[in-house]
């Protein structure tokens, strides 16, 4: 799930310099933003939406195990293969054993988080199968040997320069930066690859229940290429995405693509129950779903149990002031943003992740823009309060809150300790204010000035008002 080894800061450092990501990521918010107020007009009342998705997905979750059951059940009725996996090792290790059973040489797949959170390609190159992404963000930052750095829209960080550089390595030669033509370029190799392919691998938006089946939501068409070209397919899913009925569907993919990409409706919904059946003229001879736990069950029964109900829309991303400047890599885990900060932490704990919930502003954006009505700023702030009972933060840092905590506690403290810190931040003062702290305080004091201390303090303002009787007790 790591995707980066380099400190959190240095990461966000690295973001902050590069003038292109702040540029694109301020344009996509504003295009996903404009899109989604827009599609949702004609829905009447958002909230009556939000609240019934909101209410699926809690039925869903606060029943997952029988939900899962039935999937399995029905899965299994239609000719498919189930494995629960539990661990992101045994996922990887099921897909891989099936491969190389196979002989596979040439896998195609369609976009998958779950697979990038498990480093799926990696186990399967490691077999020698050459492994191509078909979505052409996934495929442009599989050549770039990158991760997504949004949710849906993965390249988001790259210009149409770039990807000329990148198809140009793949032709052999220079190819102009004239998205149609590349677009064309792209389109001629993956549909070679997908000819050529043994083994496809598709994520899953939602599995149904009540029938077994697989929804894609795609814009591109590779999803159909991959799930009915090559003779074996394995849909790779979170145990959290699941509906149980067809109809529950109808509000969930209503709110997705137009809280995703502002559309009303995405270009591909592709559902596959089972593999080829006698009658069938295509499809996979076999069907194989692996669902994969990974520590999402830490969740469940917890107070984070409702960041299961996400539908990877990215809406909160779209809205965020922090990935605005600082984009999905800096987050360093496969899921950025604000469910990112959330998700990554509760399912594989703090020793990566300690750093995340404080990447937020506690803005609330978030929360609103959640087609689900996830509490996501209250979340980010139950896990920075997690790490304070845990111990997790920096003694210094403990020690620092404890002595604030008593001073201000004690009024004959409080008076000494803010005459002490005038005095002190006043060594620090120019004219402008504080621009160079010491020691952790310069990491704020040199992106923005602190204001320097009043001349007088508003208790020794408010003492000489009283003594002059401008202030009358009430
Ligand atoms: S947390 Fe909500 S807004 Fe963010 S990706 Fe999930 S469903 Fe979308």
């Amino acid at each position: 799930m790591k995707t980066s080894n380099l400190p959190f800061h240095e990461r966000v450092d690295t973001a902050f310099q590069d003038d292109f990501l702040q540029e694109s990521l301020k344009k996509a918010q504003e295009k996903f933003r404009t899109g989604k107020a827009n599609t949702y007009k004609p829905l009447g009342d958002p909230e009556r939406w939000r609240k019934r998705a909101e209410e699926i997905r809690k039925h869903t979750i606060d029943n997952l195990d029988y939900y899962l059951d039935i999937l399995a059940n029905n899965i299994e009725k239609r000719g498919g293969k189930v494995f629960f996996a539990k661990t992101a090792a045994e996922a990887s290790q099921y897909v891989t054993d099936l491969a190389r059973s196979k002989a596979v040489k040439t896998v195609v797949k369609s976009k998958s988080m779950i697979s990038e959170e498990i480093h799926l390609n990696q186990a399967l190159e490691k077999l020698g199968a050459d492994v191509i992404e078909t979505d052409l963000g996934e495929y442009i930052i599989q050549l770039a040997g990158e991760t997504p750095s949004h949710i849906i829209v993965p390249a988001i960080h790259k210009n149409r320069k770039q990807i000329a550089e990148l198809l140009s390595k793949v032709a052999g030669k220079e190819l102009p930066d004239d998205p149609p033509g590349l677009y064309q370029f792209a389109r001629k190799v993956l549909r070679e690859k997908f000819l050529q392919a043994d083994l496809g691998i598709s994520g899953c938006n939602f599995a149904v229940a009540e029938t077994g089946s697989l929804l894609l939501v795609t814009n591109e068409g590779n999803g159909r290429f991959t799930t009915t070209f090559p003779k074996a397919h394995v849909i790779m899913m979170g145990m959290e995405r699941i509906v149980p009925r067809w109809k529950d569907l109808d509000t969930l993919i209503t709110l997705l693509p137009r809280a995703a990409t502002g559309q009303k409706i995405t270009t591909y919904l592709t559902a596959i129950s089972g593999p080829r059946s006698e009658n069938d003229i295509d499809g996979p001879e076999e069907l194989h779903f692996v669902i994969v736990d990974n520590g999402r069950l830490n969740a469940v029964g917890s107070k984070y149990q409702e960041i299961l109900h996400c539908i990877r829309c990215g809406a909160c991303l779209n809205i965020c002031p922090v990935y605005r400047h600082i984009g999905g890599h800096a987050y360093g885990s496969v899921y950025s943003g604000p469910i990112g900060a959330v998700l990554s932490p509760v399912i594989s704990g703090f020793d990566d992740w300690s750093e995340l919930p404080y990447a937020s502003s506690l803005c609330g954006a978030c929360t609103d823009a959640c087609p689900v009505r996830i509490p996501l700023h209250e979340m980010l702030v139950d896990l920075r309060h997690d790490q304070i009972e845990q111990k997790l933060s920096p003694v210094t840092e403990r020690m620092a809150f404890k002595m604030f905590g008593k001073m201000t506690a004690t009024p004959k403290y409080y008076t000494t300790g803010l005459k002490a810190g005038k005095t002190m931040l006043n060594l620090f003062s120019s004219r402008e204010g504080i621009e160079g702290g010491v020691g952790k305080l310069k990491n704020w004091t040199n992106e923005r000035t602190f204001p320097s201390p009043a001349p007088q303090s508003f208790r020794s303002w408010w003492k000489s008002r009283k003594k002059n009787n401008d202030v009358k007790e009430v």
